[in-house]
C-alpha cells in the first residue's frame, strides 16, 4: 500500500521541503480536576514532561457537550447544527461520517499531499478515504454493539460499514495485532450491579485495561510500521469510567455506597493508565514532532438540579447509575484540556481563562502544515503558544 512506499528518514533527509510530523492524542472527556492531583503525586509522569515542554490550558468546548458533537466540531471546526452531527442520535440514527456535512480534517489534510493516519477516533464510522489509514473508534457498530452507542465491537465483528481504510489493512492488523477491541467498554445497568458491586466493578475495570492494553499495542504497530506525517489516536474509557465512579462523597447527587465506595481510585487510575499509553507513544515524538493531546470535554458530578432525575444521563446506557456527566447546558462548566509541544511552541506556557477552544484545534493543525483556513472555519489559530508566529507563517 502507499504508506509503505514512503521511506522513514525522508523527513530527516529533506528537512527545510518535509511536512511536519504531527501526533494528536483526543483523550475524552479528561477532566483537569482529577489530573491535577495526579501530577502533583508524580503519578503522570509522562503528561509532566510535556507540560514542562510546552504550551497547556483548559479548551473551551461547545454547550452540552458530549463525543460525536464535539469530536466533528473538532474536525470541521463548525458548529454542530452546520456540521450536523449534532449528538450520539441524529434524527433516529446513531451520528456517522455520512452525516458530516462540513469537510473534515483528514480530507483537508489528504487533499494537501499530508499523509494521514487515524485509530480509535470518535465518530469516524464508516471510515472515510485519506491519503494514510483510519480505524474508527467510538460509534462504530458490530455484533453485541448493534446501534454503535458506547459498546465495544471487536475489529472482526464490525456491521454495518468499515472500519478500517484501506481494506488491505484489516487482515495486516489482526495478524500482526490481533483481534481488538474498538472504543471502550458499554457501561453496565443498574441490575447487573445490584448485589455483586465489587465483583462487577472490578471485571469491568479489568475489561477496561484488557481494551487500553490492545489500543496501545494498536497505536505502537502503527507508528512503528505506518508512519504518517499527521497521526490522530482517540482514547475513550476515561470518560466512560468518569460516569458512573466519579469519586463522589455522600452529598453528592446519586451516591450509592455500595457503588461508590468501591474503587474510590478507579477514575483516577483511569489518567495513571493514560500516561503509560502516552508514554508509549512519546517513544515516537522525537524533538521535531509536534505532539497535541486535547480533551473534548471534561466531567463533572452531577447537580443539585439534577437530584430529581439523578440517572437521566440520556447519551450513556440509559439505566447504569450515572453520577458524573458533561452534557451540561453551559459548555464552560466541564471545559476540556489541551496540551501542545514541539519546534516552536512555549515551553512551559500556562494558557489563562477559556481562550482557547476545540474551535480553534483545526485552524492550528493546518497552520502547523502551511494549509489556509478554509472560511467556513470558526476557530482562529493558537498564535500565543508560538515563540514567533509570523516568522513561521513567513517560513512556509
Ligand atoms: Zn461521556
Amino acid at each position: 500500500m502507499l504508506l509503505l512506499a514512503v521511506p522513514v528518514f525522508s523527513q530527516q533527509q529533506s528537512a527545510p521541503k518535509a511536512k511536519p510530523r504531527v501526533i494528536v492524542i483526543g483523550v475524552n472527556g479528561m477532566e483537569l480536576d482529577m489530573i491535577r492531583p495526579l501530577l502533583l503525586k508524580g503519578q503522570m509522569p509522562n503528561l509532566a514532561s510535556v507540560i514542562q515542554k510546552g504550551a497547556y490550558g483548559k479548551l473551551r468546548t461547545v454547550s452540552a457537550p458530549n463525543c460525536p458533537r464535539v469530536y466533528s466540531t473538532l474536525f470541521t471546526s463548525t458548529d454542530p447544527e452546520e456540521h450536523g452531527v449534532t449528538g450520539f442520535i441524529v434524527g433516529g440514527i446513531t451520528a456517522n461520517t455520512n452525516m458530516l456535512k462540513e469537510e473534515p480534517l483528514w480530507s483537508m489534510l489528504s487533499k494537501s499531499g499530508v499523509t494521514v493516519g487515524m485509530a480509535n477516533v470518535p465518530a469516524t464510522f464508516p471510515v472515510m478515504p485519506v491519503n494514510g489509514y483510519m480505524i474508527s473508534g467510538m460509534l462504530t457498530r458490530g455484533k453485541n454493539c448493534e446501534d454503535g452507542v458506547l459498546c465495544a465491537p471487536k475489529l472482526s465483528e464490525v456491521m454495518g460499514g468499515d472500519a478500517v481504510y484501506p481494506k488491505s489493512l484489516q487482515p495486516e492488523l489482526l495478524k500482526n495485532v490481533g483481534d481488538f477491541y474498538i472504543d471502550c467498554e458499554r457501561m453496565p445497568g443498574a441490575g447487573d450491579l445490584k448485589g455483586h458491586e465489587a465483583e462487577f466493578i472490578d471485571k469491568w475495570l479489568g475489561k477496561v485495561q484488557v481494551i487500553r492494553d490492545q489500543q496501545t499495542k494498536l497505536f505502537d504497530y502503527l507508528l512503528t510500521t505506518h508512519p504518517t506525517e499527521f497521526t490522530f489516536l482517540g482514547q475513550s474509557c476515561e470518560d466512560r469510567t468518569g460516569h458512573w465512579l466519579y469519586p463522589i462523597t455522600p452529598f453528592n447527587v446519586g451516591y450509592n455506597a455500595s457503588i461508590n465506595n468501591v474503587r474510590q481510585d478507579a477514575f483516577p487510575n483511569q489518567y495513571v493508565a493514560f500516561d503509560a499509553v502516552l508514554g508509549s507513544i512519546l517513544k515516537h515524538v522525537d524533538e521535531n514532532t509536534y505532539l497535541i493531546i486535547f480533551s473534548d470535554h471534561g466531567i463533572k458530578p452531577l447537580r443539585e438540579f439534577e437530584e430529581k432525575d439523578p440517572h437521566a444521563h440520556m447519551d450513556h446506557e440509559k439505566t447504569t447509575p450515572v453520577i458524573a456527566k458533561h452534557d451540561f447546558a453551559d459548555g464552560d462548566d466541564v471545559p476540556g484540556s489541551f496540551f501542545a509541544m514541539g519546534p516552536g511552541i512555549k515551553h512551559d506556557l500556562r494558557l489563562m481563562g477559556l481562550g482557547a477552544s476545540v474551535y480553534d484545534v483545526a485552524p492550528t493543525l493546518l497552520y502547523l502544515y502551511g494549509i489556509e483556513q478554509p472560511k467556513q472555519m470558526r476557530g482562529r489559530i493558537l498564535t500565543e503558544i508560538f515563540e514567533n508566529a509570523n516568522n513561521k507563517v513567513a517560513a512556509k
